[in-house]
């Protein structure tokens, strides 16, 4: 645990008596979960959570790790005054926090030099994003200034914006829901000012663009367009006002939102782009770009008598050439011919209607997704550390922020929760290995003896996911690969062949050659970490192929719009290779996500959705407890108890409770080990009870340190 021994502020003093008295304690519940008597009842976990709910204490430590849960509603606590009231205080001096856990970070890097990161998870819904802007707020509110980088802050602020436009969307359960992952570093210069930022993005649900559930929409941008464009604009641009209008728009059923204004938020985004650098031509081109999105779910295919295909709108097909900037009638003949290439000869064969219909699709998808990739980059530019700081030969330090989708299971899995949940195992295994290892190497430090934990490892579902030729993602791979007909099913049969047996990999199969009647032949289901996932095959060989025709390409990259240029570039095309198929792109870039969040000291922020209506006041016990089991809450509070309930640094302790005893007050003139000693001795503690470390006190029972802070109280 950290300390960075600042006075304390009265009134963050009075709370933490507040909180710890008996009376209140009953109200309000532990503000750290260490506290619970009952520490390895889930039961009284979450009627703790419950009661702070109830009054609107929405966070809760497990020692250093942060619990946060969605209050939906604007609550007080986030004014400039309480950003001022937390900084530079100490972790357990005031009432947990967001604000907290963002100055503790940045005071841990400032004074260790050391390079941090927030890893913040949780379900769709539960507040990721929102706690990491309050974070990044919280930096640029109370950070120093670096003058060569006055507008940095703006920058790092304003990036959001235009993310969220591009890479979220209502769904189901998020009115606001990010439909990517994120990982952001801000960058500090030795005087602890934010100089730098850099973004990484992880697999954006790019399937949204050309179909969405009931209830659902496409991504914000669409709708801010059409909404809040101005007449000149949807002129320029072909569009008419009415979501209704377009095919990508309407499968969901739901053209607007009512918890925002999409016209208001055309206006922050438009701004937002600015002040993040975009010139007036590069949005221009940008928009072109959405607005050909909606034209080419416009365009429609007839069938001729020889089942060839042809386009019927030739109208969409205009104008969608001229803002994609490409040639109209080769666009026409690679939207319903494909080219193939075999024995070293290029071959066209008529594409059918249906194979028509979803290279439209894949060419939406790839066009939306590359310009979203060229989004990032370009933001990236403008975050981009500048030279001369980066030389100045005074390095820089760094907060990592991950913003990532939590575990998901939907009443319909497929390859893209596959990803989700792979991600959160290889996430929960870091944080075991972490928290673990920090715990173990402050033992250490203090000289005091380590206790084994017990805890489940989840290496082996992880290996089970990623293992080289045995895991499923290299088995789903080469099934892609294998020439002849390969279909969703025949790479159920070769998973059960290779991993039929696997504890945590279940198919209808039994051992006896019978069926397992609850589950259907599509399906394979894998036992998480969190619990049961069912995930049906079908779509799984395409989504991992991902492949867009090449005469497709070659179309692409010729076009005259800069953006879709730099996405769709000519030695794509000209390289025979087959690029990395998506599965195995996105283990490499978790391989190398694990790696940056491992070279830096990691804390982290659980969120928790209290209901699922999205409505304030509501804690929903069941979806709790199903939460709390998969962010391995109580697994991380056991590890966290394992030997002590609490532990505080010498001087810290001394400070509080030296009026305890007459020979520490008002003033303990020797050492502080001593003084700790002496205090301790006068309160009874038992051998039990306690063991002083080499600069710490370690508590081993809540009741011994509340029986301490009653006697403070009483006094
Ligand atoms: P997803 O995985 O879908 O992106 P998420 O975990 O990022 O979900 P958010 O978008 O951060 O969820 O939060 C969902 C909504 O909950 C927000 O739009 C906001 O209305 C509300 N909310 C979240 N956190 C807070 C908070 N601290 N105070 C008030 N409202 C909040
Ligand atoms: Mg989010």
């Amino acid at each position: 645990m950290r300390y960075h021994g600042r006075e304390v502020d009265v009134e963050g003093r009075m709370r933490l008596v507040m909180e710890s008295t008996l009376t209140a304690r009953d109200r309000v519940g532990v503000q750290d979960f260490v506290l619970l008597e009952k520490y390895n009842s889930e039961a009284a976990f979450i009627e703790n959570l419950r009661r702070r709910f109830g009054e609107n204490l929405v966070y809760t430590y497990i020692g250093s790790v942060l619990v946060s849960v969605n209050p939906y509603k604007e609550l007080e606590m986030y004014s400039k005054q309480q950003m001022e009231r937390y900084r530079g205080v100490s972790f357990y001096e005031i009432s947990p926090h967001i604000y907290a856990l963002a100055d503790n970070t940045y005071r841990a890097m400032r004074t260790e030099r050391k390079d941090q990161c927030i890893m913040i998870s949780g379900e769709s819904g539960a507040g990721k994003t929102e706690a990491s802007k309050k974070i990044l707020l919280y930096f640029a509110v109370t950070c120093p200034i670096n003058e060569h980088m006055a507008t940095l802050g703006d920058c790092l602020l304003q990036s959001n914006p235009v993310l969220e436009a591009f890479g979220n969307a209502k769904t189901f359960r998020n009115d606001n829901s990010s439909r990517f992952g994120k990982y952001m570093d801000v960058q500090f210069d030795f005087r602890g000012a934010p100089v730098g930022g850099h973004i990484l993005n992880y697999l954006l649900e790019k399937s949204r663009v050309v179909h969405q559930n009931q209830g659902e929409r496409n991504f914000h941008i669409f709708y801010q367009l059409l909404e809040g464009g101005d007449d000149d604009l949807l002129t320029t641009l072909a569009l008419e006002r009415n979501p209704q209008s377009y095919n990508y728009l309407v499968k969901g059923n739901c053209p607007r939102l009512s918890s925002v204004s999409d016209k208001k938020n055309w206006k922050v985004v438009m701004k937002a782009l600015s002040v993040v650098g975009f010139t007036e031509e590069e949005v221009q081109k940008l928009l072109d770009i959405i607005a050909s999105v909606l034209h080419l779910g416009n365009i429609q295919f007839g069938e001729g008598e020889e089942g060839e295909t042809y386009i019927t709108t030739e109208t969409q097909m205009t104008n969608l050439a001229k803002l994609l900037g490409v040639d109209v009638s080769a666009l026409g003949e690679a939207l319903t011919h494909k080219k193939l290439t075999a024995k070293g000869e290029e071959m066209i064969s008529a594409l059918n209607f249906e194979q028509a219909m979803s290279t439209r699709d894949a060419l939406a998808k790839a066009v939306y997704r590359r310009t979203f990739n060229w989004l990032v980059e370009k933001i990236n530019q403008s975050l981009a550390l500048k030279e001369e700081i980066y030389h100045s030969g005074k390095g820089c330090t760094v907060i990592g922020l991950l913003d990532i989708y939590g575990f998901e299971v939907l009443q319909h899995n497929s390859f893209e929760q596959f990803c989700i949940n792979y991600c959160n195992e290889k996430l929960q295994q870091l944080f075991i290995e972490l928290t673990l290892r920090s715990e173990q190497e402050e033992y250490e430090t203090e000289g005091i003896a380590w206790e084994t934990v017990q805890y489940f490892d989840n290496k082996i579902i992880c290996d089970l996911i990623e293992e080289k030729h045995k895991g499923i993602i290299s088995i789903l791979d080469e099934e892609c690969l294998r020439p002849g007909e390969t279909c969703d099913v025949s790479l159920l049969e070769k998973l059960e062949d290779t991993l039929g047996g696997h504890p945590h990999f279940v198919t209808h199969k039994l051992a006896n050659g019978k069926t397992r009647r609850i589950m259907s032949r599509e399906e394979f289901r894998l036992l998480h970490y969190a619990g049961e996932v069912n995930y049906n095959v079908d779509g799984f060989l395409d989504k991992n192929n991902d492949l867009l025709n090449r005469n497709l390409k070659e179309v692409m990259c010729q076009s005259d719009n800069q953006i879709l240029s730099h996405c769709f570039r000519r030695k794509e095309v000209a390289d025979h290779r087959r690029p990395e198929m998506a599965a195995t792109h996105f283990k490499n870039s978790l391989m190398k996500l694990m790696e940056i969040l491992k070279s830096k000291e990691p804390s982290y922020v659980r969120c928790i959705k209290p209901n699922d209506a999205k409505q304030p006041g509501r804690f929903d016990e069941v979806l709790v407890r199903h939460q709390v089991k998969y962010l391995g809450l109580m697994e991380n509070l056991r590890v966290r108890r394992a030997g002590f309930a609490y532990r505080r640094r010498f001087e810290a302790f001394l400070q509080r409770y030296k009026p305890l005893c007459p020979e520490t007050w008002p003033n303990w003139h020797g050492g502080l080990a001593d003084g700790v000693s002496t205090l301790v001795n006068h309160l009874g503690y038992n051998a039990e009870e306690y063991k002083l470390g080499r600069s710490k006190i370690f508590i081993r029972f809540p009741k011994t340190l509340f029986r301490t802070e009653d006697a403070l109280e009483a006094k």
